[in-house]
């Protein structure tokens, strides 16, 4: 703006209306400062120049005091679209020149009196001549405001346009996903898959998701759930009855690809899953959402989020560079030729499922380093699973040039790691037995990687047994009793654990390891019932000292329907009761009270209306309506649990009126929780691995626990 000829323009006074109108501004002390009380404190008067308007505001204030000075002095400049305003001292010099809109020049003033309410005077004239001038309507403050209003926007519009530009210019060279994409995902990423069928008499067709035709399953026996391998791909799969799936969802699949980009490459990174429907299970929708793009080649931004824009739209982001978002995920693989170390990429691509971060691929495969020596002899799981992990977790090994030697191993462990295809748990679990100077079964090491059990799994007992010892217990649990692996594990902990607090003395075998877990975990059960409930509900009550400012939050899930009804808890020893009748362990977990005491999940009680007083079962529930869990009588889930399924789901929908801001924050923030570490254990690929849900994922045993409200976020 040319101020000096803004300063030239005609001086402008106040009107004797105005100065007459400001004489019925009065103004008061108040416990702030002053409080004008009248119709005006402002007045506007105008001038105008073929291209320039000055618009002076003069003070009621100031007037009153009989001087004939503006405060503010605006200076708009209508054929270049810009503005500029002088504040003013009283004997008519400038202040300071202020970029501020017309409304932020003076709403400090309404804001300091608390009790003023800014409002302006300006006559029919002046109004006139602005709405004519800047082509606003309204009186002539409002078309001031409209008008600076409306330069702002264009510029922040003529900013937006010039970044957007530069991002897309970024995205531009960013080819299509390659055809065959979403198959390869299918068949490559996705790891849930199933066999669809028709229910008939006698069964010989059905529909194998992962092999996409029909096969032969006559003989097999399907049942709705049952688990089994694929005749024909021999992958593990899950029948599945076509008439009573409505949509079905596969678990997320996380996939990268690498393609050419100018000056290098480009590394994008998305997320699948499959939608089976019953009408048509043949032909599912696979939903790919390309959340990443990292650039390594001439482009402003090397990373880019897909986020939303300023809340108005989805697009591409530059993002800081961030470690977190080095995801592991499965690579595609075309186009690993542009990476470093492209010969031993390919090995792993050639592996199911197996995941690999490509960032910090690049960044550790160095020359002589621990990674390189496991790729050149063939360790592909277990180089996977040390590049995939965070810095903080990689462990200290050494720096000898001798492989045994850098993961603290000798020769013979060194090729019996590679014989079981060992990944980082059989390397800690072989550690550990060299450490001990024992020789532990293969099959062993094995089985417990899998299941993922370390030695931190069983420091509750190995004091008193050794690893093979706990290996037979757990074989013959399953063996006289069906129990799984980890049934027998959860139950055998918490046994000990009571034991201790009953004195039960653990020097004596048949003690620490009884003949049937879960009997001898009931019993304590039942011995412990023996203490008062009080007294164990002020020992909680002494730890966790927030619970009980949380009790009188959950009134708010309480709901009463036909048949069932939702009670909640109003003290701790409501929860003790509750796990002593129902004989589970949420009472004497203490978990799930640092869970309630941190609001990451709280426990609610299911009951008859019929007869409310009688625990029926108990549920585990995040701030959000989402269940994590529902038990009742040691620890099981009974048939009859479907016909309250029901009544959850109309609950779920109740609460959500009463849930408070804060609670649906806790709720996001919990369900963030819990797909986190689902999606640990996924990531490690736990498995159950006996009983009824033989080689099922214990994610997937926890998720089918769950009934969310929420949608995962996507
Ligand atoms: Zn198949």
């Amino acid at each position: 703006m040319r101020k000096a000829e803004c300063l030239k323009m005609q001086k402008i006074s106040p009107t004797t209306k105005i100065a007459k109108l400001a004489k019925t501004t009065t103004s008061e002390k108040n416990y702030y400062g002053k409080a004008y009380k009248g119709l005006y404190h402002y007045y506007l008067r105008a001038v105008m120049t073929h291209d320039l308007v000055k618009i002076s505001l003069f003070n009621a204030e100031w007037i009153k005091e009989g001087n004939k000075e503006s405060q503010y002095d605006i200076f708009i400049d209508t054929e270049d679209c810009r503005y500029i305003s002088a504040e003013k001292n009283k004997d008519g010099s400038v202040k300071s020149w202020r970029t501020a809109m017309i409304n932020n020049l003076i709403s400090w003033e309404s804001y300091y009196y608390r009790s003023y309410k800014a409002t302006s005077w300006s006559n029919e004239a002046t109004d006139k001549k602005f709405r004519k001038a800047l082509g606003q309507k309204g009186k002539a403050f409002q078309a001031v405001s409209n008008y600076q209003s409306n330069i702002l926007a264009e510029r922040i519009k003529k900013k937006e346009a010039k970044e957007c530009a530069e991002w897309d210019r970024d995205m531009k060279p960013i080819k299509e996903l390659p055809k065959n994409f979403k198959d390869w995902i299918r068949r490559k990423c996705i790891k849930d898959h199933f066999i669809f069928y028709r229910y008939s008499k006698n069964i010989k067709k059905g529909f194998c998701s992962l092999c996409n035709c029909e096969v032969d399953i006559s003989g097999m026996e399907p049942k709705n759930n049952k688990k089994d391998v694929c005749p024909k791909c021999k992958s593990r799969v899950t029948f599945k009855s076509a008439g009573k799936i409505k949509t079905l969802t596969s678990g997320v699949a996380y996939a990268q690809m690498v393609q050419a980009y100018p000056g290098g490459h480009v590394i994008r990174y998305v997320r699948a899953r499959m939608y089976y429907r019953r009408s048509e299970y043949w032909a599912p929708l696979i939903d790919i959402y390309e959340y990443r793009r990292a650039i390594h080649g001439n482009a402003a931004h090397s990373d880019y989020a897909w986020d939303k824009y300023k809340n108005k739209c989805m697009r591409w982001l530059p993002t800081m560079s961030s470690w977190y978002y080095d995801d592991a995920a499965v690579l595609y693989p075309r186009g690993i030729n542009l990476l470093p170390n492209a010969e031993h990429l390919k090995e792993i691509t050639k592996t199911q499922h197996q995941e690999i971060s490509i960032g910090k691929w690049s960044k550790r495969m160095v020359r002589g380093s621990l990674y390189e020596k496991l790729a050149n002899a063939g360790f592909y799981k277990l180089l996977c699973e040390l590049i995939n992990r965070y810095s903080w977790e990689l462990e200290e090994f050494t720096e000898d040039s001798e492989l045994h030697k850098a993961l603290k191993l000798d020769k013979m462990r060194l090729k019996r790691l590679k014989a079981m295809n060992g990944g980082s748990r059989e390397l800690e679990w072989l550690q550990t037995e060299k450490r001990a100077n024992r020789i532990w079964p293969d099959e062993m090491i094995r089985l417990f990687s899998d299941a993922g059990y370390n030695t931190r799994t069983f420091s509750f007992i190995s004091d008193h047994m050794t690893y093979p010892q706990i290996w037979e217990y757990l074989k013959k649990q399953y063996r006289d009793h069906g129990y799984t692996w980890d049934y027998t594990y959860t139950c055998w902990r918490d046994y000990i654990d009571m034991a201790k607090k009953l004195k039960i003395p653990l020097d004596l075998e048949r003690n620490y390891k009884p003949k049937d877990v879960r009997i001898s975990h009931n019993e304590a059960l039942d011995m412990l019932q023996g203490k008062d409930i009080e007294a164990e509900a002020r020992r909680i009550d002494r730890k966790w000292k927030k619970l009980k400012r949380t009790y009188p939050k959950l009134e708010k899930y309480e709901y009463t329907g036909k048949e069932y009804q939702i009670i909640a808890p109003k003290s701790t020893g409501d929860i003790v009761r509750e796990g002593m009748i129902l004989k589970h362990c949420v009472h004497s977990c203490d978990f799930y009270f640092d869970r309630i005491s941190t609001n990451e999940s709280y426990i609610l009680f299911l009951r008859k209306v019929s007869d409310p007083k009688q625990p029926y079962y108990t549920l585990e529930v995040e701030p959000s309506g989402n269940i994590r869990q529902k038990r009742t009588t040691g620890d099981r889930q009974n048939d009859d649990f479907k016909d309250a399924k029901e009544f959850l789901a109309r609950w779920q929908r109740a609460i959500q009126k009463k849930l408070s801001k804060e609670d649906k924050a806790l709720g996001k923030k919990s369900n963030d929780l819990r797909i986190k570490e689902l999606k640990e254990l996924r990531k490690n690929g736990n498995r159950v691995w006996h009983g009824v849900l033989q080689g099922k994922l214990l994610a997937d045993v926890l998720e089918a626990d769950f009934m969310p409200v929420m949608q995962e976020a996507q």
